[in-house]
């Protein structure tokens, strides 16, 4: 037993090798195909997500998935992880240097001044899709991996950063992990607060550079802010220690922090303040925000769920005139679809299964019989009623008792069977799987005995 495990778990994970053949039916590094349960529980997530978003008046917005490059190297900051090593980027046959999005905000924001939404503001917007990211493959860790996202362009008072932090409590209770999670606030501040905690910071790892990781120890000089967010060990214990942001605010950024807080103590939300909080993107300012999993089901690298915050300066920073005020998040649908509470999905719609008898002969399917199954088929699918006509195999159809069992199998509410018999009298047997009873009614009555109204 013990050497069939053994061998199975080499067989399931197969190490990529030069040396072997290439296997047609592997898909690419950190994609995987979806289908079944999985599916359901994307699905859920997604629209439920969907839905809290518009409960807030917020509008489906959709963008493509490939922008020219510029749109992320000159926004999310050439010292960002994704522009740094997790792009993929590419040059197209006619020589357009193009990029699968690795995040959804620089894509809307690129949307939002080619369509000249800017001038109509506020704009409630949110999106789902797939991102793409060349990270090293984990659990909670893709190359193409789901987000679903929230901006909110044109607001700037401490409300709307509380708003959106509700959308997002809202949409994680709605399935069902409330109870999983932890939401970790802090504020970067203004620019001005940020210049001054800029120095401060960099004068303090400048001292500690040496025990720094190789990363950490380049972005001293470039964006010592970054190594805040740093997961590498050899990190942890200095930035336990270095001075924090919140003694450096402006009153401006000290009293719109305050606010936020307290909005969220009104609105019931939990939340623990992490003065060592910062966003892996350049974009960020004052308020930021991230909603963790705390137990450990994803590992301590992979925790955060969602994550944003504001971006006032963006705009601008992509060719608009003037600074929009906006904030958002994005939610990490992979990781949630590890989360979220099985009891909580919705159960599978029921179905009818139409089932044609075959004659002695097994008739192909052109006979009577069968094309009286399409046309009740047709019927009650037109009246809304999921139907699976049971087609022939082979030029064959199944003996009843198979059909039968395959219907019950697949979970079917009812049953309509259509034999000589039925095609001579003009009566077909309407089985109810759930009540155990069996009527007779006409082919076009089919429906309405169905839907429970006498025909
Ligand atoms: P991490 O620190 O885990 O790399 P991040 O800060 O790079 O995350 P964001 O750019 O803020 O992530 O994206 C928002 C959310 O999208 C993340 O909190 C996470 O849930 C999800 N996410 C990001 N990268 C991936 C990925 N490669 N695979 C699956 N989900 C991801
Ligand atoms: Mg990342």
């Amino acid at each position: 037993m013990w050497k069939l495990l053994v061998s199975r778990s080499i067989i399931t994970t197969p190490k990529p090798s030069s040396l072997s053949k290439p296997d047609p039916s592997r898909p690419v590094r950190g994609t995987h195909d979806r289908f079944g349960e999985e599916n359901v529980r994307y699905k859920f997530i997604q629209q439920t997500a969907a839905s809290v978003a518009e409960l807030y008046c917020f509008e489906h917005f959709t963008t493509p998935i490939l922008e020219f490059s510029h749109v992320f190297e000159r926004t999310l900051g050439n010292d960002s992880d994704i522009v740094g090593k997790e792009l993929y980027n590419f040059t197209d046959k006619g020589g357009d240097h193009l990029t699968l999005r690795p995040e959804g905000t620089a894509g809307i924001v690129r949307a939002l001044l080619s369509n000249r939404l800017q001038y109509f503001l506020p704009q409630r917007l949110y999106y789902y899709g797939p991102m793409f990211r060349h990270e090293r493959p984990q659990k909670g860790r893709l190359r193409q991996f789901e987000q679903f996202g929230v901006e909110m362009f044109g607001h700037n008072n401490f409300a709307s950063d509380a708003e959106i932090i509700d959308i997002a409590w809202t949409f994680l209770n709605k399935i069902g992990i409330g109870n999983r999670i932890e939401l970790e606030i802090n504020s970067l501040g203004d620019y001005v607060s940020r210049n001054q905690y800029r120095d401060v910071i960099r004068s303090y790892f400048q001292k500690h550079v040496e025990r720094l990781s190789d990363d950490s120890q380049r972005r001293v000089e470039t964006n010592p802010l970054r190594i805040l967010d740093s997961k590498k060990p050899e990190d942890a214990s200095i930035i336990a220690s270095c001075p924090i942001i919140s003694d450096y605010y402006t009153s401006e950024s000290f009293s719109r922090f305050q606010n936020v807080c307290r909005m969220l103590d009104q609105l019931d939300i939990p939340y623990k303040v992490n003065p060592r909080l910062v966003r892996g993107l350049d974009y960020y300012e004052e308020t930021i925000f991230e909603f963790k999993c705390k137990d450990k089901s994803l590992g301590t690298t992979q925790d955060t769920i969602l994550a944003g915050g504001r971006y006032d300066g963006l705009v601008k920073r992509m060719g608009g005139k003037e600074e929009i005020p906006a904030v958002g998040w994005a939610a990490g649908i992979d990781r949630l679809a590890l989360l979220v509470t099985p009891s909580l999905l919705p159960l599978p719609e029921r179905h009818v299964a139409v089932i044609t008898i075959p004659d002695k002969s097994n008739s192909p399917s052109v006979s009577s019989e069968f094309m009286t199954a399409v046309q009740i088929s047709k019927s009650l699918r037109t009246n809304g009623i999921k139907t699976l006509l049971n087609h022939p195999r082979k030029s064959r159809f199944p003996a009843l008792q198979t059909a039968i069992a395959q219907a019950v199998k697949s979970n079917a509410s009812h049953i309509v069977i259509i034999g000589k018999n039925e095609v001579e009298t003009g009566f077909v047997s309407v089985k109810d799987l759930d009540l155990n009873t069996q009527v007779e009614c006409k082919a076009d009555d089919v429906w309405r005995i169905i839907e429970g109204r006498s025909a």
